[in-house]
């Protein structure tokens, strides 16, 4: 799976506006930095699959699963609300 570190989402509580798409409500949560521990066999050995997360704030639509990436809560909500408009 994917890793053993903590990555449980963290809902944050940030003014969004609807989805631009469909109209349904939006929500903000957050994933801390962690390591991935999915690994792949090639010919030199395991190799990771995926580089150490830095972490992310994320918004997403209750409606049509569309989805925004951020740095901060704040910088995907402002991403999220400026494109709503
Ligand atoms: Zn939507």
């Amino acid at each position: 799976m994917c890793d053993n570190y903590s990555s449980e989402p963290i809902n944050v509580d940030i003014f969004l506006k609807p989805c631009p798409f469909c109209g349904s409500g939006a929500y903000c949560y957050i994933i801390p930095p962690h390591k991935h521990m999915s690994y792949s066999k090639t010919g030199e050995g395991l190799q990771s699959l995926i580089p150490d997360y830095a972490g992310g704030a994320f918004v997403e639509c209750y409606g049509c699963d569309v989805g925004y990436a951020g740095e901060s809560p704040e910088d995907v909500a402002a991403k999220w609300n400026r494109r709503a408009e």
